[in-house]
């Protein structure tokens, strides 16, 4: 079996930690280079399969952000009144009390930012898995790169709890499908991450641009 990670044995990597340079050689299937000084990882064997890994994650987060975003959250009881409420439908509440930055924060971290890097990171590693050349796919990369610090699912997953805790007082909650769903979302978010090889990824556009 092949290595997948495209090595140049001329081409020299950094290590992400201590910033000490090593030239790439060839790894056994399954292995891994680490940094010589301080032990953390360069680049493993069979990254493009990681790659791979990564879109199957990719696509399944992209299904769950649906059904998070198109379902409850969670429904409260009131004395008799029960409402509920979708992400979508929490932002215009905030927007219609006229807590517009919070309303614009929520929609920007929990919405926009993980759909379009979830949008962006499936569309370059289709690219890279069909080889298409010049699809675009260094500008997105390079847009996914710059948002990642705000997706913050796990912030307002943190947020809500601490909401319903509070509540659990005042108002009969119900946990909506969305409320689940967030959670799985949060740990495919975290899996895609992990199985995601940028340096691999940005290799392999250079070999097919
Ligand atoms: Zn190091």
């Amino acid at each position: 079996m092949e290595c997948g990670y495209p090595v140049k044995p001329s081409s020299l990597v950094a290590c992400p930690e201590c910033d000490l340079l090593h030239r790439q050689t060839e790894l056994a299937p399954e292995g891994e280079a680490r940094c010589v000084r301080c032990g953390a990882l360069l680049y493993r064997c069979c990254a493009t399969n990681a790659n791979e890994r990564a879109l199957a994650l990719a696509l399944a987060a992209c299904i769950v952000i649906v059904v998070a975003n198109i379902f409850p959250i969670v429904g409260l009881e009131v004395q008799g009144v029960h409402t509920s409420a979708t992400l979508f439908g929490a932002v215009q509440s905030l927007w219609d009390d006229e807590v517009r930055s919070v309303a614009v924060l929520v929609f920007v971290t929990t919405i926009f930012v993980p759909l379009a890097e979830l949008a962006g990171l499936i569309w370059v590693l289709l690219v890279l898995h069909l080889r298409l050349r010049g699809w675009g796919a260094v500008p997105i990369l390079h847009f996914i790169e710059s948002v990642k610090p705000w997706g913050m699912v796990e912030v307002f997953m943190l947020g809500v709890l601490v909401s319903l805790v509070k509540l659990a007082h005042i108002a009969t909650i119900e946990p909506g499908v969305a409320l689940f769903s967030f959670a799985v979302l949060m740990a495919l978010l975290a899996a895609t991450a992990a199985a995601f090889d940028a340096d691999a990824a940005w290799e392999q556009l250079e070999d097919i641009r």
